[in-house]
């Protein structure tokens, strides 16, 4: 395993701004040539979008990480920021807001000004990949800025995975056989040794119009995290 270490800093300061050692994110990453590929195409189609891997947001010291899939095309894609600026992003900062964990309930653009409180949000994949779907290998060469992301936060207890892909992503992160911790929605899973893992539906458009998802449910696991993440060990 690889240490990594930050430059100094406010450990309470919002990141975003901050310059990021290359083991936990690289803005010039083209690991995946597909996604490469996919991020030179909407360079093209859309030059007013960010179009790079999307770098983490929230509190460094934060003791909830959530952890999504990957930007979207019109959201954090378009914007630079994890969930900001499309539907996904609608109900995760309302229901972060909600929570106390969040300074406003919505998230527009990257420079709107927005905290997050105890709280923090990452990408399993940090480049938009075409139909929003990754490929197995593409999550799993991601994998390793998510893995040094985990070694540098001071005290994460609790790690919220959105849908199957972030929880297997976040398992093998943490250095875990995904197989001994299946996903389940509202799954708590006590891995010896590391964040307590909790498991939601991803809160994408299609989980919330199916209402395989609804706000209740969202908030509620959002509860769970939020309480696990406050008790004294
Ligand atoms: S998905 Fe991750 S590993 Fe792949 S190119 Fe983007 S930043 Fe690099």
């Amino acid at each position: 395993m690889v240490p990594v270490s930050l430059p100094p800093a406010d450990p309470r300061r919002p990141l975003g701004d901050e310059r990021w050692p290359s083991a936990v994110f690289d803005a010039g990453c083209k690991l995946c040539p597909r996604l490469a590929a996919h991020l030179a195409a909407m360079r093209a189609a859309h030059p007013g979008y960010y179009n790079l891997p999307v770098p983490p947001f929230g509190d460094r010291a934060a003791q909830l990480v959530i952890v999504g899939l990957a930007p979207g095309a019109h959201g954090a894609n378009r914007t630079g920021r994890p969930f900001t600026g499309d539907h996904a992003g609608v109900l995760l900062y309302e229901a972060l807001f909600s929570a106390g964990l969040s300074a406003r309930p919505k998230s527009v653009a990257a420079a709107d000004g927005l905290e997050l409180r105890n709280c923090r949000i990452t990408n399993a994949v940090k480049c938009l990949p075409p139909a929003n779907k990754p490929e197995t290998a593409e999550a799993d060469t991601c994998n390793r800025y998510l893995a040094a992301e985990f070694r540098l936060l001071p005290r994460p207890r609790v790690v919220l995975a959105l849908g199957a892909i972030a929880h297997r992503s976040v398992l093998r992160a943490l250095g875990v056989k995904p197989g001994r911790y299946p996903f389940a929605h509202g799954a708590v899973h006590r891995v010896p040794g590391a964040p307590v893992v909790v498991d939601s539906y991803h809160c994408s458009r299609y989980n919330t119009q199916t209402r395989r998802l609804t706000a209740q449910m969202f908030a509620d696991v959002l509860a769970t995290a939020r309480a696990l993440a406050s008790e004294t060990r």
